[in-house]
């Protein structure tokens, strides 16, 4: 299985308009994120876990020519508002592209891009196949997937195991029961905005005590504000199984 950061920031992560930060002025490439996004390649299959306002960018950058399925994590617009640009695939695949995710996030998909869904069809409108899922793991081409609920503030939000990997973003709050579902993975990612307190994600200490517990063989830290600072010097300071992620970082598993 090859994992590929396809972003590791969120909307405070990205370079920010007229900020003078020392993360946001960083000329070091590992400080220029695009919101956070993962690509699972197995079996010679591609999956995407969720398409954010950089989806056309990161499938450019990562050269993506196919997409077997998209995965979604929750609806807020860091993870969904870049779905119209699927229909550069549907051309190219002359199909549609297969979804899965959650009743409220297809809800939301239907809302937020209903131009795609109206009748008579408007040519050229994002063609999906939107599939449920729940929290019972299902297969996708021979690789178990075991979706994860976690909490986004009060927002339920799924996190997915695949195999031996798991990928959690957007959580301050994971419950014993779903503890479960993530231990004995090789490779953890885990959400951290920053250091101080935020109301709906894990700071860089929580993060920490979180992938102790768990003890993975190691972690990588995604959806990274630029209030955390520079990936060197944060980098620097973290045990020795433990990372930041960064914008095209490959794990191999
Ligand atoms: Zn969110
Ligand atoms: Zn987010």
């Amino acid at each position: 299985m090859k994992i590929t950061f396809l972003g590791s920031g969120t909307s405070q992560g990205v370079p920010i308009i007229a900020c003078e930060c020392e993360v946001c002025a960083s000329v070091d490439p590992k400080d220029k994120r695009l919101r956070s996004s993962v690509m699972v390649e197995h079996n010679g299959k591609i999956i995407v876990v969720d398409t954010g306002p950089d989806f056309r960018q990161q499938m450019l950058t990562a050269d993506v020519k196919w997409l077997d399925a998209l995965l979604f994590t929750h609806a807020h617009r860091d993870h969904l508002s870049g779905l119209d640009d699927i229909r550069g695939f549907n051309f190219k695949m002359k199909r549609a592209v297969d979804v899965y995710c959650e009743k409220r996030v297809e809800s939301a998909i239907r809302r937020e891009f209903f131009y795609a869904f109206e009748e008579p069809k408007y040519p050229g409108v994002p063609e999906m196949n939107i599939h449920h899922i729940g929290l019972d793991a299902f297969e996708l081409f021979d690789l178990k997937i075991e979706p994860i609920r976690v909490f986004h503030h009060k927002l339920p939000v799924l996190g997915f195991r695949f195999q031996k990997f798991v990928y959690i973003t957007d959580a301050n709050l994971i419950e014993p029961k779903e503890m479960e579902k993530i231990k004995g993975c090789e490779v953890l990612v885990l959400n951290t905005l920053r250091r101080e307190f935020h109301i709906s994600h894990f700071t860089l200490d929580e993060a920490i005590e979180l992938v102790k517990i768990i003890n993975p063989k190691q972690a990588y830290f995604t959806h990274i504000s630029h209030q955390l600072g520079r990936h060197e010097e944060v980098e620097n300071e973290l045990p020795p199984n433990m990372h930041l992620a960064y914008d095209g970082l490959v794990v191999n598993l």
